[in-house]
C-alpha cells in the first residue's frame, strides 16, 4: 500500500449511527488494495492504425498521469491531422474492401470475440481504468468493465438481425464513423461507440480523452487479438485538435461525440452543411426528486449513488436534489450522516467509495464552483471524512437552500457537489426540475406508481429512474433533450445512429 494515502500504519475506522440505541457503532477496516501485479503497461503507446502500432508523424507524446498519486503512468502518442488522415484512409479501405462485404453473422462473431476477451481480462482493465482515471476500483470492477463487455455482447447479437430491428425498411451502413469520447467512463464509452458501429457494418476511428487513453489502447490490443480485419477499428490519441481533425475530415460519414456541451456546439457547427450524420451526448444537470412517501433510507442511498460515487464524474449525475418539505429535515440529516461515513482515498482500495478527481483542471473547476456557492451566500456542508494530502480529492459537498437561479443549480459542475432545494407540490417540482438548459436524466423516489408515471411523461429528460439511480443496461437507450444532446446510444435505438434507414 502506497504511503501517499497514509494508510500503511493507519487502520480506517468506519462508524455508523445505530438509530435504535442512538449510539455510534464502529468497526475497523484494514486497507484492502487491489493488486497491480497482473497488469502490463508499456512505457510508451503509439497509435493503432490499420491494425498496426505506428509512431505519431510529429514525434510528439504526452503523459498520462495517475490522478490519485500524480505519478506518470505512460507516454501517449499525440496524433496530428496527418495521422488522423492515415487512420480515416485505413478505415475507408477496410470498409470498402472487407467490412461492408461481410455478412452480419460474421461481423457478430468478431464483436462477440471482443466481448469475451474483455471478460477474460476484466481485472486488468478495471485496475488500469482506476489507475488512469482515479475512480474507485469498486466502480471500474463492478460497473465499467462488465458493462463494456455487455455492450459488445448485446450488439454482437444485433449484427445479423438488423432487418428485424427495422421491419419493412431497407438498412445500410454509413461508412467511416469518427468517434470522440470523454474521460469519465473511458472503456465503457469506447464500447458504447464501437460496438453498435461495428454491428451496423461501419468502420471506426476513435479518440479517447487525453487524460484517460490507456483502456482504449488496451482495447486496441484486444481488437488485435480478436483477429478483427486491419483498419476496421483505429484508435488515435491526442487532445482537442486531434478530435477536431476527425470531425473535419471530409471522408468521415458519421460523427459520434460524448463530452461537454461547449465542444458539442463546436462540433455541431463544424458538421453543419455536410452530409455527416451526428449524435451528441453532452452535459447534464439532472434532478433527483424525493417525495414524502418515498422509502427514505433507500432514497438517501440513491442520492449518494447518484452524485457522490464516481466523484460526480457522470454526465447524468443526480446533481440537483429536490426534497418535499415534509421530509426535508430528515433526508438532509440522514444524507449528512451518510456523507460523513464515506471513504475518500486510494482508488485502488476495495473499501474506497470516492476516488480521485480525474485531473487537476477538473479539481480546480470544482473548487471554483464551491467558491461561487460561498460567494452567493449559500449554506455549504462539506462532509468531514478525511482526505489524502496528495492527489486530487474532493469531499462530498451539499449546497443547501439554494435559489433556482444560482449558478450552481444552472451549470454542470462534474464533481461531488449536490444542490438541495425543497418543494411542496408535484407541479412545482416538475417546473423546477425542467428549468435548466439540460435534459439528460432524472430520478423519482415515491411509493406511488401513479406519481412515477405522471412524472416520467412530464420530465424533459432522456432517462428517468424510479426508486433507483444511475442504473445502466445495454438494452436501454440513453441520451438527452435540449443542450444534453440528441440521438440515443444503447438498445435498438442505438443502431439507428449508425444506419441509413
Ligand atoms: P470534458 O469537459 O468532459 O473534458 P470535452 O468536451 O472537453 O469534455 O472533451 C471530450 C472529448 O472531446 C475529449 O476526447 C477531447 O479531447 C475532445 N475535444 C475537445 N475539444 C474538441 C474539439 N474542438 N473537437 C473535437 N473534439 C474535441
Amino acid at each position: 500500500m502506497s504511503d501517499v494515502f497514509g494508510l500503511t500504519s493507519q487502520i480506517k475506522i468506519m462508524s455508523k449511527k445505530d438509530t435504535k440505541q442512538n449510539e455510534t457503532v464502529s468497526w475497523e477496516l484494514s486497507p484492502a488494495p487491489e493488486s497491480k501485479g497482473h497488469i502490463s503497461l508499456k512505457p510508451k503507446y503509439d497509435l493503432f492504425i490499420n491494425g498496426k502500432w505506428v509512431k505519431p508523424s510529429g514525434g510528439k507524446y504526452f503523459d498520462s498521469i495517475n490522478p490519485a498519486t500524480e505519478e506518470k503512468l505512460a507516454e501517449i502518442a499525440y496524433a496530428s491531422e496527418a495521422d488522423v488522415d492515415k487512420a480515416v484512409k485505413a478505415a475507408r479501405e477496410a470498409y470498402t474492401n472487407v467490412w461492408s462485404k461481410l455478412s452480419g453473422r460474421e461481423r457478430g462473431k468478431y464483436i462477440f470475440r471482443i466481448a469475451r476477451l474483455i471478460q477474460e481480462r476484466a481485472r486488468e482493465f478495471a485496475v488500469i481504468e482506476t489507475l488512469d482515471g482515479g475512480k474507485a476500483i469498486r466502480e471500474s470492477r463492478d460497473v465499467d468493465v462488465p458493462l463494456a463487455a455487455n455492450h459488445f455482447f448485446y450488439y454482437a447479437g444485433w449484427a445479423d438481425k438488423l432487418e428485424y430491428a427495422f421491419p419493412n425498411r431497407k438498412v445500410e451502413s454509413l461508412g467511416v464513423a469518427g468517434q470522440i469520447i470523454p474521460w469519465n467512463f473511458p472503456l465503457l464509452m469506447a464500447a458504447w461507440k464501437i460496438a453498435p458501429a461495428l454491428a451496423c457494418g461501419n468502420t471506426v476511428v476513435l479518440k479517447p480523452a487525453e487524460t484517460t487513453s490507456l483502456t482504449a489502447l488496451k482495447l486496441a490490443e484486444i481488437i488485435e487479438e480478436s483477429g478483427l480485419p486491419a483498419g476496421v477499428v483505429n484508435i488515435v490519441t491526442g487532445y482537442g485538435d486531434t478530435g477536431a481533425a476527425i470531425v473535419n475530415h471530409p471522408d468521415v460519414n458519421k460523427v459520434a461525440f460524448t463530452g461537454s456541451t461547449n465542444v458539442g456546439k463546436i462540433i455541431q457547427r463544424a458538421v453543419a452543411g455536410t452530409n455527416k450524420k451526428l449524435t451528441l451526448e453532452l452535459g447534464g444537470k439532472s434532478a433527483n426528486i424525493i417525495f414524502e412517501d418515498a422509502p427514505i433510507d433507500q432514497a438517501v442511498e440513491g442520492i449518494v449513488n447518484g452524485i457522490f460515487f464516481n466523484q460526480g464524474h457522470v454526465c447524468c449525475a443526480g446533481s440537483r436534489l429536490f426534497v418535499q418539505e415534509g421530509v426535508a429535515d430528515e433526508v438532509i440529516q440522514k444524507l449528512k450522516d451518510r456523507m460523513d461515513h464515506l471513504y475518500i482515498g486510494d482508488p485502488m482500495d476495495k473499501n474506497t467509495d470516492i476516488g480521485a478527481i480525474n485531473s487537476k483542471e477538473q479539481f480546480d473547476t470544482i473548487r471554483k464552483y464551491i467558491k461561487i456557492g460561498k460567494a452567493e451566500g449559500n449554506e455549504i456542508y462539506e462532509s468531514n471524512c478525511p482526505v489524502p494530502s496528495k492527489g486530487y480529492f474532493c469531499r462530498p459537498t451539499l449546497i443547501l437552500d439554494v435559489a433556482q437561479s444560482s449558478t450552481l443549480v444552472q451549470e454542470e459542475i462534474f464533481g461531488p457537489v449536490l444542490t438541495v432545494q425543497t418543494f411542496r407540490t408535484v407541479d412545482e417540482v416538475i417546473q423546477k426540475a425542467n428549468n435548466t438548459p439540460y435534459g439528460l436524466a432524472a430520478g423519482v423516489w415515491t411509493d406511488k406508481g401513479s406519481k412515477i408515471f405522471n412524472l416520467t411523461t412530464k420530465l424533459r429528460a432522456g432517462v428517468v429512474w424510479a426508486n433507483t439511480y444511475n442504473r445502466f443496461d445495454p438494452v436501454s437507450p440513453f441520451g438527452g433533450y435540449k443542450e444534453s444532446g440528441f440521438g440515443r446510444e444503447g438498445g435498438k435505438h442505438g443502431l439507428e445512429a449508425y444506419l441509413k434507414i
